[in-house]
C-alpha cells in the first residue's frame, strides 16, 4: 500500500495545498479527501495521476479544504467517463450523512440536475458511512470511526490489515487511546511547532503542535508517525523543523512529508 500525498497544508495555506492523499493498493486508487479547489487535479497531474484513475473516494468532514476539490473529481473523474461512454466500474463516494447531502446539493448544482441524476443512476454511488463500520475497500479493511469532532460531524478511519490509522484534522479522542495504542502507522495532525503556538495564535482545541503529537505517539507506542496538516512551509524548513521538535519527544520513526510525497506503507 502507498500513500500520494497530494497536499499537507491546513484550510489557510496558500503555497501548499491543503491535507489530502490516495491511498493505492493493488493497483486501485482511493482518495482521501480532496482539498479547496481544482489545485487537486494539478497535484494529482504532478504524479501522472488523473481524476479518472481514481476508483473511489472519502470525505472526512464538510470543512472547505476537504470538501470543495471534490466538485472537481467529480466533473473529470465522474461525470466525463460516464457522458463520453467509458468503460467504468461504479464509482463509490464513502462519507458521513452529512458530507453525502452536500455533495449531493454540489453535484446537483454544478453538473446540472439531469447530468447529475443520469450520474446517481449510471455510475455514482453515495455511500454513507457510521461509527464502527467495516468495509472492504481496494482489498484493504477499513474500520470508520466517529471523531467527536465538535464543530461538525467529523469520520476517520483505521485500516486493519495495514495497521494504520488516519485521525482526520482534529485531535485524536481520548476514548481512542486505548484503541490505536501499539498501532504501526499513526497520522496526526500538527498546525505549528510548540516554539510558533503564539505566533500562530494556536486554536489549542481545534489544533495540537509536533511535540504534542510526538508526546501521543510516545504514550501510545506507535512505529511511526505521520504529521500533516500543518502551516505554508514558507522557506522549505517545516520539515526539519516539525521532525527536529517531535524526537525530543518520541523515539519512533517520524514522517513529515511534502505535498507530492509517496509514503510506502508496508
Ligand atoms: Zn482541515
Amino acid at each position: 500500500m502507498k500513500l500520494y500525498v497530494l497536499g499537507t497544508g491546513h484550510a489557510d495555506v496558500l503555497k501548499n495545498y491543503n491535507n489530502c492523499f490516495i491511498i493505492e493498493n493493488d493497483g486501485k486508487k482511493m482518495l482521501v479527501d480532496a482539498g479547496g479547489g481544482n489545485g487537486v487535479l494539478a497535484q494529482m497531474s504532478k504524479l501522472n495521476i488523473s481524476a479518472k484513475d481514481l476508483d473511489c473516494a472519502f470525505i472526512s468532514h464538510n470543512h472547505s479544504d476537504h470538501l470543495l476539490g471534490f466538485v472537481w473529481i467529480l466533473r473529470w473523474g465522474v461525470l466525463y467517463p460516464m457522458l463520453y461512454k467509458e468503460e467504468k466500474d461504479p464509482f463509490v463516494l464513502y462519507g458521513s450523512n452529512e458530507c453525502l447531502q452536500a455533495i449531493d446539493f454540489l453535484g446537483k448544482t454544478t453538473c446540472g440536475e439531469k447530468h447529475w441524476t443520469k450520474l446517481k443512476e449510471n455510475r455514482l454511488i453515495l455511500k454513507e458511512v457510521k461509527d464502527n463500520q467495516k468495509e472492504k475497500i481496494i482489498g484493504l479493511d477499513f474500520e470508520f470511526f466517529d471523531t467527536l469532532a465538535t464543530d461538525m460531524p467529523q469520520m476517520a478511519f483505521c485500516i486493519n490489515n495495514k495497521d494504520y490509522v488516519f485521525t482526520g484534522d482534529v485531535p485524536l479522542n481520548e476514548k481512542y487511546y486505548e484503541k490505536f495504542t501499539n498501532k504501526k502507522y499513526l497520522c496526526l495532525e500538527a498546525f505549528c511547532t510548540e516554539s510558533d503556538r503564539v505566533k500562530n495564535s494556536l486554536p489549542l482545541s481545534k489544533h495540537k503542535t509536533s511535540a504534542e503529537c510526538a508526546k501521543l505517539a510516545e504514550k501510545l507506542k506507535a512505529k511511526n508517525l505521520i504529521l500533516w496538516h500543518g502551516e505554508d512551509d514558507i522557506d522549505g524548513t517545516r520539515k526539519e523543523r516539525y521532525a527536529e521538535e517531535a524526537k525530543k519527544f518520541y523515539d519512533g520513526n517520524i514522517v513529515v512529508p511534502n505535498d507530492l510525497d509517496t509514503i510506502v506503507i508496508d
